[in-house]
Protein backbone atom coordinates (compact mmCIF):
# COMPACT_ATOMS: atom_id res chain seq x y z
CA UNK A 1 0.00 0.00 0.00
CA UNK A 2 0.92 3.63 -0.91
CA UNK A 3 1.93 5.75 1.99
CA UNK A 4 0.42 8.61 2.94
CA UNK A 5 1.96 12.04 3.38
CA UNK A 6 1.02 14.82 5.62
CA UNK A 7 0.56 18.73 4.50
CA UNK A 8 0.96 21.50 5.99
CA UNK A 9 -0.83 23.61 3.84
CA UNK A 10 -0.11 27.17 5.43
CA UNK A 11 -1.52 30.92 4.19
CA UNK A 12 2.22 31.62 3.45
CA UNK A 13 4.30 28.29 2.53
CA UNK A 14 3.49 24.84 2.61
CA UNK A 15 5.13 21.92 3.65
CA UNK A 16 4.89 18.17 2.92
CA UNK A 17 6.30 15.05 4.99
CA UNK A 18 5.94 11.12 5.67
CA UNK A 19 6.81 8.51 8.22
CA UNK A 20 10.00 7.30 7.13
CA UNK A 21 10.63 3.44 7.80
CA UNK A 22 11.57 3.07 10.90
CA UNK A 23 8.56 5.43 12.28
CA UNK A 24 10.29 9.06 11.96
CA UNK A 25 9.02 12.04 10.31
CA UNK A 26 10.55 13.26 7.54
CA UNK A 27 10.11 16.22 5.11
CA UNK A 28 10.34 15.51 0.97
CA UNK A 29 12.21 18.14 -0.87
CA UNK A 30 13.01 18.70 -4.38
CA UNK A 31 15.49 20.55 -5.09
CA UNK A 32 17.11 20.89 -1.42
CA UNK A 33 13.35 23.24 -0.62
CA UNK A 34 11.79 22.24 2.13
CA UNK A 35 9.04 24.50 2.29
CA UNK A 36 6.87 25.87 -0.73
CA UNK A 37 5.70 29.17 -1.23
CA UNK A 38 1.78 29.08 -1.40
CA UNK A 39 1.73 30.77 -4.22
CA UNK A 40 -0.02 30.00 -7.64
CA UNK A 41 0.28 32.02 -10.89
CA UNK A 42 -2.01 31.84 -13.92
CA UNK A 43 -0.54 32.69 -17.30
CA UNK A 44 -3.44 33.65 -19.77
CA UNK A 45 -2.88 30.39 -22.02
CA UNK A 46 -3.77 28.41 -19.14
CA UNK A 47 -0.38 27.74 -18.24
CA UNK A 48 0.08 27.47 -13.99
CA UNK A 49 3.39 28.18 -11.54
CA UNK A 50 3.32 27.05 -8.14
CA UNK A 51 5.80 27.93 -5.73
CA UNK A 52 9.15 30.15 -5.75
CA UNK A 53 8.61 30.57 -9.41
CA UNK A 54 5.19 32.17 -9.25
CA UNK A 55 6.26 34.42 -6.58
CA UNK A 56 8.74 35.59 -8.93
CA UNK A 57 5.93 36.55 -11.38
CA UNK A 58 3.81 38.71 -8.87
CA UNK A 59 5.81 41.43 -10.21
CA UNK A 60 4.94 41.43 -14.32
CA UNK A 61 1.52 39.71 -13.42
CA UNK A 62 0.08 40.57 -10.24
CA UNK A 63 -3.68 40.29 -10.98
CA UNK A 64 -2.96 36.58 -11.45
CA UNK A 65 -0.83 35.95 -8.80
CA UNK A 66 -3.01 34.34 -5.75
CA UNK A 67 -1.62 34.02 -2.35
CA UNK A 68 -3.49 33.34 0.47
CA UNK A 69 -5.76 31.77 -0.84
CA UNK A 70 -6.09 29.83 2.70
CA UNK A 71 -7.45 33.32 3.98
CA UNK A 72 -10.99 32.88 1.37
CA UNK A 73 -11.60 29.09 1.27
CA UNK A 74 -14.60 28.04 2.46
CA UNK A 75 -15.62 31.37 3.18
CA UNK A 76 -18.34 34.39 2.38
CA UNK A 77 -17.10 36.94 0.57
CA UNK A 78 -18.95 39.54 3.35
CA UNK A 79 -17.47 38.19 6.16
CA UNK A 80 -14.58 40.64 8.19
CA UNK A 81 -11.47 38.86 7.19
CA UNK A 82 -12.38 38.83 3.97
CA UNK A 83 -13.21 42.41 3.52
CA UNK A 84 -9.67 43.36 4.53
CA UNK A 85 -7.75 40.94 2.51
CA UNK A 86 -9.71 42.40 -0.46
CA UNK A 87 -8.65 45.57 -0.10
CA UNK A 88 -4.87 44.59 0.36
CA UNK A 89 -4.57 41.81 -2.74
CA UNK A 90 -3.60 42.87 -6.19
CA UNK A 91 -5.96 40.56 -7.41
CA UNK A 92 -9.42 40.32 -7.71
CA UNK A 93 -11.82 38.74 -5.38
CA UNK A 94 -15.59 38.09 -6.02
CA UNK A 95 -18.81 36.73 -4.86
CA UNK A 96 -19.97 33.53 -6.31
CA UNK A 97 -23.46 33.13 -6.80
CA UNK A 98 -23.60 30.96 -2.79
CA UNK A 99 -22.02 34.13 -1.57
CA UNK A 100 -18.75 32.51 -1.10
CA UNK A 101 -15.44 34.09 -1.86
CA UNK A 102 -13.69 33.21 -5.20
CA UNK A 103 -11.13 34.46 -7.28
CA UNK A 104 -11.58 36.27 -11.10
CA UNK A 105 -8.46 35.28 -12.55
CA UNK A 106 -8.19 36.38 -16.78
CA UNK A 107 -12.18 37.04 -16.23
CA UNK A 108 -12.76 33.49 -15.28
CA UNK A 109 -14.56 32.44 -12.11
CA UNK A 110 -12.06 30.67 -10.04
CA UNK A 111 -12.47 28.69 -6.39
CA UNK A 112 -9.72 29.01 -3.71
CA UNK A 113 -10.17 25.19 -3.77
CA UNK A 114 -8.42 24.82 -7.09
CA UNK A 115 -5.80 27.51 -6.55
CA UNK A 116 -5.48 25.47 -3.06
CA UNK A 117 -5.30 22.21 -5.43
CA UNK A 118 -2.56 23.58 -7.63
CA UNK A 119 -0.27 23.54 -4.03
CA UNK A 120 -1.83 20.49 -2.71
CA UNK A 121 -0.81 19.06 -6.37
CA UNK A 122 2.56 20.60 -6.17
CA UNK A 123 3.26 18.53 -2.77
CA UNK A 124 1.81 15.55 -4.28
CA UNK A 125 4.34 16.05 -7.00
CA UNK A 126 7.27 16.42 -4.43
CA UNK A 127 6.08 13.34 -2.45
CA UNK A 128 6.04 11.15 -5.56
CA UNK A 129 9.48 12.10 -7.14
CA UNK A 130 11.28 11.93 -3.82
CA UNK A 131 9.58 8.62 -2.90
CA UNK A 132 9.31 7.38 -5.97
CA UNK A 133 5.44 5.70 -6.14
CA UNK A 134 2.81 7.17 -6.32
CA UNK A 135 0.84 8.83 -3.49
CA UNK A 136 -2.76 9.23 -3.43
CA UNK A 137 -3.43 9.67 0.49
CA UNK A 138 -3.39 12.50 2.57
CA UNK A 139 -3.81 13.85 5.98
CA UNK A 140 -3.93 17.98 5.82
CA UNK A 141 -3.66 20.30 8.42
CA UNK A 142 -5.95 23.36 9.23
CA UNK A 143 -6.43 25.93 11.78
CA UNK A 144 -7.93 24.95 15.25
CA UNK A 145 -10.67 27.37 14.42
CA UNK A 146 -11.61 26.90 10.85
CA UNK A 147 -15.96 25.79 10.75
CA UNK A 148 -16.92 22.88 8.93
CA UNK A 149 -17.32 24.41 5.25
CA UNK A 150 -13.52 25.36 5.61
CA UNK A 151 -12.51 22.13 6.64
CA UNK A 152 -14.50 20.56 3.83
CA UNK A 153 -13.59 23.15 1.32
CA UNK A 154 -9.78 21.85 2.15
CA UNK A 155 -10.80 18.34 1.70
CA UNK A 156 -12.86 19.15 -1.68
CA UNK A 157 -8.99 20.74 -2.77
CA UNK A 158 -7.41 17.85 -1.64
CA UNK A 159 -9.80 15.91 -3.99
CA UNK A 160 -9.14 17.89 -6.85
CA UNK A 161 -5.63 17.57 -6.49
CA UNK A 162 -5.95 13.91 -6.97
CA UNK A 163 -6.03 13.03 -3.12
CA UNK A 164 -7.98 10.94 -0.60
CA UNK A 165 -7.92 13.12 2.62
CA UNK A 166 -8.02 10.97 5.15
CA UNK A 167 -8.15 13.45 7.67
CA UNK A 168 -8.21 17.17 8.61
CA UNK A 169 -6.33 17.85 11.30
CA UNK A 170 -5.67 20.90 13.41
CA UNK A 171 -2.34 22.76 13.14
CA UNK A 172 -1.72 22.76 16.93
CA UNK A 173 -2.31 19.30 17.49
CA UNK A 174 -0.15 18.00 14.63
CA UNK A 175 2.68 20.39 16.32
CA UNK A 176 1.87 19.12 19.64
CA UNK A 177 1.89 15.64 18.20
CA UNK A 178 5.31 16.42 16.45
CA UNK A 179 6.92 17.65 19.54
CA UNK A 180 5.58 14.62 21.36
CA UNK A 181 3.25 16.38 23.77
CA UNK A 182 1.27 13.20 24.10
CA UNK A 183 4.09 11.22 25.38
CA UNK A 184 3.45 12.42 29.51
CA UNK A 185 2.84 9.03 30.47
CA UNK A 186 -0.90 9.48 30.89
CA UNK A 187 -0.71 12.93 32.33
CA UNK A 188 -3.02 15.37 31.80
CA UNK A 189 -0.53 18.17 30.21
CA UNK A 190 -1.52 21.98 29.35
CA UNK A 191 0.39 23.50 26.21
CA UNK A 192 0.33 26.62 24.33
CA UNK A 193 1.18 26.29 20.87
CA UNK A 194 2.72 29.96 19.44
CA UNK A 195 2.36 29.66 15.61
CA UNK A 196 3.92 32.86 14.08
CA UNK A 197 4.19 32.44 9.82
CA UNK A 198 4.56 34.56 7.41
CA UNK A 199 1.20 35.95 7.21
CA UNK A 200 -0.88 34.89 10.35
CA UNK A 201 -0.39 34.48 13.80
CA UNK A 202 -2.18 32.03 16.28
CA UNK A 203 -2.00 31.37 19.92
CA UNK A 204 -3.77 28.42 20.67
CA UNK A 205 -3.84 26.36 24.29
CA UNK A 206 -4.05 22.64 24.26
CA UNK A 207 -5.11 20.25 27.25
CA UNK A 208 -3.39 16.78 26.24
CA UNK A 209 -4.08 13.71 28.11
CA UNK A 210 -3.98 10.01 26.49
CA UNK A 211 -3.76 10.55 23.05
CA UNK A 212 -6.56 13.03 23.31
CA UNK A 213 -5.74 16.72 21.90
CA UNK A 214 -8.27 19.31 23.13
CA UNK A 215 -7.98 22.91 21.73
CA UNK A 216 -9.58 24.69 24.57
CA UNK A 217 -8.98 28.01 23.72
CA UNK A 218 -7.48 29.99 20.09
CA UNK A 219 -7.06 33.71 19.54
CA UNK A 220 -4.82 35.34 17.58
CA UNK A 221 -4.15 38.11 14.34
CA UNK A 222 -5.23 37.28 11.36
CA UNK A 223 -3.17 40.77 10.08
CA UNK A 224 0.13 40.17 11.84
CA UNK A 225 3.27 37.94 10.40
CA UNK A 226 6.52 37.69 9.30
CA UNK A 227 6.00 39.86 6.08
CA UNK A 228 5.15 42.61 8.09
CA UNK A 229 9.02 42.75 9.23
CA UNK A 230 9.68 42.54 6.40
CA UNK A 231 7.98 45.15 5.06
CA UNK A 232 8.81 47.92 8.43
CA UNK A 233 12.39 47.40 6.93
CA UNK A 234 11.38 47.55 3.29
CA UNK A 235 9.66 50.88 4.01
CA UNK A 236 12.62 52.44 6.30
CA UNK A 237 15.12 51.49 3.43
CA UNK A 238 13.12 53.10 0.55
CA UNK A 239 12.66 56.30 2.73
CA UNK A 240 16.03 56.21 3.57
CA UNK A 241 17.21 55.82 -0.59
CA UNK A 242 14.67 58.63 -1.50
CA UNK A 243 16.59 61.19 1.28
CA UNK A 244 19.80 60.51 -0.40
CA UNK A 245 19.21 59.79 -3.70
CA UNK A 246 15.79 61.50 -4.45
CA UNK A 247 14.82 58.42 -6.14
CA UNK A 248 11.08 57.04 -5.35
CA UNK A 249 12.01 52.89 -5.63
CA UNK A 250 7.88 52.59 -4.83
CA UNK A 251 7.67 53.74 -8.89
CA UNK A 252 9.78 50.43 -9.73
CA UNK A 253 7.83 47.11 -9.19
CA UNK A 254 10.97 45.03 -9.95
CA UNK A 255 13.09 47.43 -7.62
CA UNK A 256 10.99 46.90 -4.79
CA UNK A 257 10.45 42.96 -5.21
CA UNK A 258 14.68 42.65 -5.25
CA UNK A 259 14.58 44.98 -1.92
CA UNK A 260 11.89 43.11 -0.61
CA UNK A 261 13.31 39.65 -1.18
CA UNK A 262 16.64 41.35 0.30
CA UNK A 263 14.90 42.44 3.69
CA UNK A 264 13.44 38.58 4.10
CA UNK A 265 17.04 37.29 3.90
CA UNK A 266 18.90 40.29 5.67
CA UNK A 267 15.99 38.92 8.91
CA UNK A 268 16.54 35.59 8.53
CA UNK A 269 19.94 35.95 8.39
CA UNK A 270 20.22 38.25 11.62
CA UNK A 271 17.94 35.90 13.86
CA UNK A 272 21.35 34.10 13.93
CA UNK A 273 23.88 37.28 13.12
CA UNK A 274 24.16 40.43 14.97
CA UNK A 275 24.38 41.96 11.63
CA UNK A 276 24.13 41.21 7.61
CA UNK A 277 25.34 43.16 4.72
CA UNK A 278 22.86 44.36 1.92
CA UNK A 279 23.90 44.50 -1.37
CA UNK A 280 21.77 45.57 -3.78
CA UNK A 281 23.56 46.51 -7.33
CA UNK A 282 21.12 48.75 -10.18
CA UNK A 283 18.56 49.01 -8.06
CA UNK A 284 17.95 52.31 -9.09
CA UNK A 285 18.93 55.21 -11.59
CA UNK A 286 20.09 58.61 -11.02
CA UNK A 287 18.68 61.68 -13.62
CA UNK A 288 21.09 61.07 -16.12
CA UNK A 289 20.40 56.66 -16.19
CA UNK A 290 23.31 55.85 -13.76
CA UNK A 291 23.35 53.08 -11.50
CA UNK A 292 22.59 53.44 -8.39
CA UNK A 293 23.30 50.74 -5.97
CA UNK A 294 21.93 49.87 -2.25
CA UNK A 295 25.23 48.49 -0.45
CA UNK A 296 24.51 48.98 3.30
CA UNK A 297 24.92 46.88 6.88
CA UNK A 298 21.97 46.54 8.78
CA UNK A 299 22.36 45.50 12.78
CA UNK A 300 19.40 43.34 14.55
CA UNK A 301 19.00 46.26 17.18
CA UNK A 302 17.68 48.30 13.46
CA UNK A 303 15.64 45.46 12.98
CA UNK A 304 14.47 45.09 16.15
CA UNK A 305 14.01 48.84 16.64
CA UNK A 306 12.01 49.18 13.42
CA UNK A 307 9.74 46.25 14.44
CA UNK A 308 9.68 47.02 18.23
CA UNK A 309 5.25 47.81 17.41
CA UNK A 310 4.79 44.69 15.87
CA UNK A 311 6.40 42.64 19.05
CA UNK A 312 3.89 44.62 21.12
CA UNK A 313 0.95 42.99 19.31
CA UNK A 314 2.06 39.59 20.18
CA UNK A 315 0.80 39.31 23.53
CA UNK A 316 -3.06 40.44 23.89
CA UNK A 317 -3.52 37.22 21.46
CA UNK A 318 -1.73 35.54 24.60
CA UNK A 319 -3.70 36.89 27.11
CA UNK A 320 -7.25 36.12 25.61
CA UNK A 321 -6.40 32.80 24.55
CA UNK A 322 -5.32 32.12 28.71
CA UNK A 323 -8.67 33.90 29.91
CA UNK A 324 -10.85 32.39 27.37
CA UNK A 325 -9.06 29.13 28.56
CA UNK A 326 -9.82 29.94 31.81
CA UNK A 327 -5.97 29.47 32.94
CA UNK A 328 -3.47 31.67 34.06
CA UNK A 329 0.33 31.57 32.30
CA UNK A 330 2.06 29.83 35.30
CA UNK A 331 -0.78 26.69 34.62
CA UNK A 332 1.05 25.93 31.02
CA UNK A 333 3.04 23.19 30.88
CA UNK A 334 4.48 23.63 28.05
CA UNK A 335 5.16 26.39 25.10
CA UNK A 336 5.41 25.15 21.60
CA UNK A 337 6.76 27.16 19.04
CA UNK A 338 5.54 27.10 15.43
CA UNK A 339 6.14 29.41 12.13
CA UNK A 340 9.57 30.64 10.91
CA UNK A 341 9.06 33.78 12.09
CA UNK A 342 9.40 32.22 15.91
CA UNK A 343 13.15 31.83 15.00
CA UNK A 344 13.11 35.85 15.45
CA UNK A 345 15.11 36.30 18.51
CA UNK A 346 12.71 38.90 20.10
CA UNK A 347 9.77 37.05 19.44
CA UNK A 348 11.06 33.93 21.52
CA UNK A 349 12.22 36.25 24.15
CA UNK A 350 8.49 37.60 24.23
CA UNK A 351 7.34 34.05 24.30
CA UNK A 352 9.73 33.43 27.12
CA UNK A 353 8.70 36.49 29.30
CA UNK A 354 5.02 36.04 28.76
CA UNK A 355 4.85 32.70 29.90
CA UNK A 356 7.87 32.75 32.31
CA UNK A 357 9.28 29.51 30.93
CA UNK A 358 11.98 28.56 27.80
CA UNK A 359 9.81 27.84 24.80
CA UNK A 360 10.48 24.02 23.25
CA UNK A 361 12.55 24.18 20.42
CA UNK A 362 13.05 20.81 19.44
CA UNK A 363 11.89 20.72 15.69
CA UNK A 364 12.22 23.06 13.15
CA UNK A 365 9.38 25.37 13.00
CA UNK A 366 8.47 25.92 9.84
CA UNK A 367 8.17 21.83 9.65
CA UNK A 368 6.80 21.53 12.84
CA UNK A 369 3.08 21.02 11.61
CA UNK A 370 3.95 18.34 8.34
CA UNK A 371 5.78 16.32 10.77
CA UNK A 372 3.13 16.05 12.98
CA UNK A 373 0.30 16.06 9.83
CA UNK A 374 2.77 12.35 8.88
CA UNK A 375 2.89 10.99 12.03
CA UNK A 376 -0.86 10.99 12.44
CA UNK A 377 -0.83 9.68 8.95
CA UNK A 378 0.96 6.88 10.36
CA UNK A 379 -0.98 6.44 12.86
CA UNK A 380 -3.99 6.11 10.71
CA UNK A 381 -2.53 3.59 8.38
CA UNK A 382 -1.49 1.40 11.28
CA UNK A 383 2.62 2.34 10.25
CA UNK A 384 2.86 4.05 13.86
CA UNK A 385 2.16 1.95 17.23
CA UNK A 386 1.03 4.87 18.93
CA UNK A 387 -2.66 5.14 19.57
CA UNK A 388 -5.17 6.82 17.25
CA UNK A 389 -6.18 10.20 18.23
CA UNK A 390 -9.65 10.86 18.65
CA UNK A 391 -11.32 13.39 16.19
CA UNK A 392 -13.55 15.55 17.65
CA UNK A 393 -16.12 18.72 16.23
CA UNK A 394 -13.90 21.79 16.14
CA UNK A 395 -17.11 24.23 16.87
CA UNK A 396 -20.18 24.14 18.90
CA UNK A 397 -23.16 22.88 17.45
CA UNK A 398 -26.92 23.87 18.39
CA UNK A 399 -30.15 25.20 17.23
CA UNK A 400 -31.78 28.84 17.24
CA UNK A 401 -34.06 29.29 20.16
CA UNK A 402 -36.66 32.56 21.08
CA UNK A 403 -35.31 35.57 19.88
CA UNK A 404 -32.20 34.97 17.99
CA UNK A 405 -30.15 32.93 20.66
CA UNK A 406 -28.42 29.57 20.01
CA UNK A 407 -29.00 26.97 22.33
CA UNK A 408 -25.57 24.47 22.14
CA UNK A 409 -26.77 20.99 21.89
CA UNK A 410 -23.13 19.54 20.90
CA UNK A 411 -20.17 21.56 22.61
CA UNK A 412 -17.02 21.82 20.26
CA UNK A 413 -14.57 18.99 21.07
CA UNK A 414 -16.57 16.54 21.35
CA UNK A 415 -15.58 13.11 20.14
CA UNK A 416 -16.81 11.76 17.11
CA UNK A 417 -19.47 9.86 16.64
CA UNK A 418 -21.61 11.81 19.13
CA UNK A 419 -25.15 11.79 19.35
CA UNK A 420 -27.02 14.09 21.46
CA UNK A 421 -30.73 13.81 22.57
CA UNK A 422 -32.88 16.98 23.60
CA UNK A 423 -37.07 17.44 23.99
CA UNK A 424 -38.71 20.54 23.48
CA UNK A 425 -42.43 21.69 23.54
CA UNK A 426 -44.51 24.31 21.71
CA UNK A 427 -44.44 27.56 22.23
CA UNK A 428 -47.99 28.91 21.43
CA UNK A 429 -51.63 27.09 21.44
CA UNK A 430 -52.50 24.83 18.66
CA UNK A 431 -49.09 25.46 16.82
CA UNK A 432 -49.04 23.65 13.55
CA UNK A 433 -45.43 23.24 12.95
CA UNK A 434 -41.86 24.37 14.06
CA UNK A 435 -38.75 24.95 11.95
CA UNK A 436 -35.51 23.64 13.66
CA UNK A 437 -32.56 26.09 12.43
CA UNK A 438 -29.40 24.43 12.90
CA UNK A 439 -25.95 26.31 13.56
CA UNK A 440 -22.62 26.23 14.12
CA UNK A 441 -20.51 28.54 16.29
CA UNK A 442 -19.56 30.19 19.15
CA UNK A 443 -21.59 33.04 19.54
CA UNK A 444 -24.63 33.49 21.69
CA UNK A 445 -26.00 35.49 18.43
CA UNK A 446 -27.21 33.05 16.09
CA UNK A 447 -27.13 35.96 13.55
CA UNK A 448 -23.02 35.77 13.50
CA UNK A 449 -22.47 31.55 13.38
CA UNK A 450 -22.98 29.96 10.31
CA UNK A 451 -26.29 28.50 9.34
CA UNK A 452 -25.50 24.40 8.53
CA UNK A 453 -29.76 23.90 7.65
CA UNK A 454 -33.29 22.85 8.97
CA UNK A 455 -35.34 20.57 9.61
CA UNK A 456 -39.33 21.11 9.78
CA UNK A 457 -42.21 18.86 11.57
CA UNK A 458 -45.29 19.69 10.28
CA UNK A 459 -49.17 18.59 11.35
CA UNK A 460 -48.28 18.71 14.88
CA UNK A 461 -51.83 17.99 16.95
CA UNK A 462 -53.47 20.44 18.64
CA UNK A 463 -53.03 21.44 21.89
CA UNK A 464 -52.30 24.09 24.41
CA UNK A 465 -48.87 26.04 24.42
CA UNK A 466 -46.22 23.22 25.97
CA UNK A 467 -48.37 20.24 25.71
CA UNK A 468 -46.93 19.36 22.40
CA UNK A 469 -43.61 17.74 22.81
CA UNK A 470 -41.11 16.97 20.20
CA UNK A 471 -37.83 14.67 20.55
CA UNK A 472 -34.50 15.96 18.91
CA UNK A 473 -32.22 13.83 17.93
CA UNK A 474 -28.41 14.83 16.59
CA UNK A 475 -25.80 12.81 15.23
CA UNK A 476 -22.68 13.55 13.81
CA UNK A 477 -20.89 10.70 12.06
CA UNK A 478 -16.52 10.62 11.72
CA UNK A 479 -16.84 12.18 8.67
CA UNK A 480 -18.67 15.14 9.98
CA UNK A 481 -21.98 14.21 8.22
CA UNK A 482 -24.80 15.44 10.73
CA UNK A 483 -28.48 13.86 10.84
CA UNK A 484 -31.05 15.49 12.50
CA UNK A 485 -34.75 13.73 13.59
CA UNK A 486 -37.31 15.57 15.17
CA UNK A 487 -40.39 13.50 16.72
CA UNK A 488 -43.80 14.33 17.94
CA UNK A 489 -43.75 12.40 21.05
CA UNK A 490 -47.91 11.92 20.66
CA UNK A 491 -48.26 10.93 16.85
CA UNK A 492 -44.95 9.56 16.55
CA UNK A 493 -44.44 11.77 13.14
CA UNK A 494 -40.85 12.37 12.33
CA UNK A 495 -38.82 14.74 10.00
CA UNK A 496 -35.29 14.16 9.57
CA UNK A 497 -31.92 15.99 7.16
CA UNK A 498 -29.18 14.74 7.11
CA UNK A 499 -26.05 17.63 6.75
CA UNK A 500 -22.87 17.16 4.75
CA UNK A 501 -20.61 19.83 5.58
CA UNK A 502 -20.64 22.16 2.06
CA UNK A 503 -17.12 23.54 1.05
CA UNK A 504 -19.28 25.91 -1.04
CA UNK A 505 -18.54 23.83 -3.95
CA UNK A 506 -20.91 20.78 -4.86
CA UNK A 507 -19.69 16.98 -6.02
CA UNK A 508 -20.43 17.87 -9.33
CA UNK A 509 -18.68 20.79 -9.64
CA UNK A 510 -15.84 19.19 -8.02
CA UNK A 511 -16.24 16.14 -10.41
CA UNK A 512 -16.60 18.55 -13.55
CA UNK A 513 -12.95 19.84 -11.96
CA UNK A 514 -11.30 17.06 -12.06
CA UNK A 515 -12.38 15.91 -15.32
CA UNK A 516 -11.25 19.12 -16.75
CA UNK A 517 -7.90 18.72 -15.37
CA UNK A 518 -7.70 15.29 -16.51
CA UNK A 519 -8.42 16.02 -19.63
CA UNK A 520 -5.72 19.00 -19.28
CA UNK A 521 -3.19 16.66 -18.12
CA UNK A 522 -3.81 14.07 -20.53
CA UNK A 523 -3.38 16.34 -23.45
CA UNK A 524 -0.07 18.20 -21.93
CA UNK A 525 1.43 14.58 -20.79
CA UNK A 526 -0.38 11.93 -22.03
CA UNK A 527 -0.86 10.36 -18.32
CA UNK A 528 -4.67 10.42 -16.74
CA UNK A 529 -4.37 11.85 -12.61
CA UNK A 530 -4.98 8.73 -10.31
CA UNK A 531 -8.74 9.99 -8.23
CA UNK A 532 -8.81 9.18 -4.87
CA UNK A 533 -10.23 5.94 -3.56
CA UNK A 534 -12.54 7.24 -1.12
CA UNK A 535 -11.45 6.05 2.99
CA UNK A 536 -13.36 5.36 6.10
CA UNK A 537 -11.87 5.92 9.27
CA UNK A 538 -13.82 4.57 12.23
CA UNK A 539 -13.46 6.15 16.33
CA UNK A 540 -14.84 4.85 19.15
CA UNK A 541 -18.47 5.61 19.78
CA UNK A 542 -19.28 7.81 22.63
CA UNK A 543 -22.68 9.13 23.67
CA UNK A 544 -23.76 12.19 24.87
CA UNK A 545 -27.05 12.26 26.23
CA UNK A 546 -28.94 15.64 27.00
CA UNK A 547 -30.89 15.60 30.39
CA UNK A 548 -34.87 15.14 28.81
CA UNK A 549 -36.69 15.55 31.80
CA UNK A 550 -35.58 18.66 32.75
CA UNK A 551 -36.23 20.42 29.01
CA UNK A 552 -39.40 18.53 28.64
CA UNK A 553 -40.75 22.21 29.34
CA UNK A 554 -38.05 24.31 27.00
CA UNK A 555 -39.82 26.47 24.78
CA UNK A 556 -36.76 26.17 23.02
CA UNK A 557 -36.60 25.88 19.06
CA UNK A 558 -40.61 26.98 19.15
CA UNK A 559 -40.09 30.60 20.19
CA UNK A 560 -39.74 33.00 17.18
CA UNK A 561 -41.40 34.39 14.40
CA UNK A 562 -41.07 31.04 12.14
CA UNK A 563 -43.83 29.14 14.12
CA UNK A 564 -46.85 30.02 12.12
CA UNK A 565 -50.54 28.63 14.15
CA UNK A 566 -49.94 30.83 16.74
CA UNK A 567 -52.63 33.03 16.38
CA UNK A 568 -49.98 35.78 15.95
CA UNK A 569 -49.44 36.30 19.32
CA UNK A 570 -46.56 37.54 21.16
CA UNK A 571 -43.67 34.26 21.87
CA UNK A 572 -44.29 33.46 25.30
P1 LIG B 1 5.97 30.00 7.77
O1 LIG B 1 4.68 30.61 7.33
O2 LIG B 1 5.91 29.21 9.00
O3 LIG B 1 6.71 29.31 6.66
O4 LIG B 1 6.89 31.27 8.17
C1 LIG B 1 7.33 32.13 7.20
C2 LIG B 1 7.88 33.36 7.87
O5 LIG B 1 8.97 32.99 8.71
C3 LIG B 1 8.43 34.32 6.84
O6 LIG B 1 8.09 35.64 7.21
C4 LIG B 1 9.91 34.10 6.95
O7 LIG B 1 10.64 35.26 6.59
C5 LIG B 1 10.07 33.81 8.42
N1 LIG B 1 11.32 33.11 8.69
C6 LIG B 1 11.74 31.94 8.17
N2 LIG B 1 12.96 31.63 8.64
C7 LIG B 1 13.31 32.64 9.47
C8 LIG B 1 14.46 32.93 10.26
N3 LIG B 1 15.51 32.11 10.27
N4 LIG B 1 14.46 34.06 10.98
C9 LIG B 1 13.41 34.90 10.97
N5 LIG B 1 12.31 34.68 10.26
C10 LIG B 1 12.25 33.58 9.51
Amino acid sequence: MSRTIGIDLGTTNSCVAVLDDKGTPRVLTVDGERTLPSVVSFAPGGAVEVGVAARRQAVTNAESTIFGAKRLIGRKVNTEDVTWFAGLAPFRIVAAPNGDAWLRIHGEPVSPQEVSAQILRRLRSIAEASLGETVTRAVITVPAYFDDAQRQATRDAGAIAGLDVLRILNEPTAAALAYGAHRGGGAQRVIAVFDLGGGTFDVSIMVVENNLFEVVATDGDNALGGDDWDRCVLEHLVAEFQRQHRVDLRANATAMARLREACEEAKKALSTEKQTQLRLPFLGADDRGGPINLDRTISRAEVEQLTSALVARLEAPCQRALQAAGLSAAQIHDVLLVGGMTRWPAVEAVVERFFGRRPSKGANPDEVVAMGAAQYAGILAGDSDEAALLDVTPRDIGIKVGDGRFSVLIPRNSMLPVRTRKQFATSSPDQKFVAIELYQGESNDVAKNRKLGQVVLGDLPPGPAGSVRVDLVLTIDVESILSVTARELRTGKEASVTIRPSGGLSQREITEIIARRRQASAQATGFELNLPAGAVTRVPTTELTADLSGDASSRGPFEGPEGPGRGGGAPR
